[in-house]
């Protein structure tokens, strides 16, 4: 196993692994521990090339920092990455090469489920580092991530309704989701229990079947034509940096809130939105159920889903503080949840 350390400005500690043995591929991206150990799921994903895995591990490494800055969970930023295929290159000699690339951490950086990695990944994973979360409840562990996760973004948007549409509950309201995968399929139960209106659509055949079967009000769409949908929120649920130049003006809704990472392709694109009306909620502030959750299960007592629920509802206040900054100082709310994240950082600095 060949282990090397990468600079990388503005990162407190990058490495790469190669292990020719097992297959493995890795990167792992400590952006900052200022708050707490590094905390940030395990993707595994077939980049085309390394640079691509630099890239995200890059960004989602330092999303995580902001993420549990603005919701308090005492953690830092951090990200794995595997490059490969989950549905043909996982196995379990590759996982057993990932966990000990994990320990080299020496708990600077803990892991869980992301993208392309599972309970069972992370339940393997535990035999050969203790530096792993989100594993199964009966485990003492906080479980899947995606229920809190979508509770979270559900709330953040209901703070978006009453501020955007002045309503108090989702009557009626039409919400457009890109991708209902683990999150997206719990955030739609959600909204249309709530009586939300909804348009979706998916890359995969049988997750809309299956949302067919469980949901036949929701009206499914071509991937490619979701950002035409005349609707009140349109909601990224699948990949980063769908929100651009090129989708905001075909976007015919009032606001964007969703669970996906990174879904601003840069920071031009929060002062897009805000021109066109558009009220965004910043990912990473409604998003942060799933980490709030692993959050607590390292507070003293172990996890405790009441505790996690209670907390999960704090997304609700973020968001309407946000929505607040943003009016006062004529800012976009992305930059708004910046200033939030930042102030919080610096004061432990
Ligand atoms: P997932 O892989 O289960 O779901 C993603 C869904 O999007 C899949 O059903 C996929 O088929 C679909 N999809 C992919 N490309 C698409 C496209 N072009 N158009 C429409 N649909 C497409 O992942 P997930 O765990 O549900 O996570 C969804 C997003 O939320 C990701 O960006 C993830 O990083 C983010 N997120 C997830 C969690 C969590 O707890 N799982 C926490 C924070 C953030």
């Amino acid at each position: 196993m060949k282990i090397t350390e990468i600079q990388v400005p503005n990162y407190e500690l990058v490495k790469k692994c190669e292990d020719p043995e097992s297959g493995l591929h890795a990167i792992i991206a400590i952006h900052n521990t200022f708050l707490g150990p590094a905390l940030g799921g395990m993707r595994m994903y077939p980049y085309a090339s390394e640079d691509d895995a630099m890239t995200d591990v890059l960004r989602l490494s330092r999303g995580m920092t902001f993420k549990s800055a603005v919701a308090e969970t005492g953690l830092g930023g951090g990200k794995s990455v595997i490059i490969g295929d989950p549905e043909t290159q996982k196995t379990p000699q590759l996982l057993e090469a990932m966990a000990k690339f994990v320990d080299t951490f020496e708990g600077k950086y803990r892991t869980a489920e992301d993208s392309g990695t599972n309970v069972h990944d992370m339940v393997h994973i535990k035999k050969f580092t203790e530096y792993v979360t989100g594993l199964p409840l009966e485990m003492g562990s906080s479980g899947d991530p995606s229920p809190y996760t979508a509770l979270g973004t559900f709330l953040g948007m209901r703070a978006c309704v009453e501020e955007r549409l002045g309503k108090d509950s989702f009557e009626g309201v039409h919400v457009a989701l890109q991708g209902v995968g683990h999150v997206g399929m719990y955030l739609l139960d959600h909204l249309v229990k709530g009586g939300a209106r909804v348009t979706v659509c998916d890359i995969r055949e049988s997750t809309l079947q299956a949302v067919k079967t469980e949901f036949p009000d929701a009206q499914v769409v071509e991937p490619d034509t979701i950002y035409d949908v005349d609707c009140d929120i349109f909601s990224p649920n699948a990949m980063g940096a769908i929100i651009n130049e090129t989708t905001i003006p075909r976007l015919k809704c009032k606001i964007i809130a969703g669970a996906a990472n990174n879904q601003l392709r840069d920071d031009e694109d929060g002062v897009r939105c805000r021109e066109r009306e558009i009220l965004y909620a910043p990912d990473y502030v409604i998003n942060a159920g799933g980490i709030i959750n692993v959050s607590v299960e390292l507070e003293e007592g172990g996890y405790n889903e009441e505790r996690s629920r209670r907390k999960v509802h704090n997304i609700y206040n973020a968001v309407k503080e946000i929505i607040q900054i943003s009016k006062d100082e004529q800012i976009p709310t992305a930059k708004a949840a910046y200033e939030i994240a930042m102030r919080k950082i610096n004061a432990r600095a």
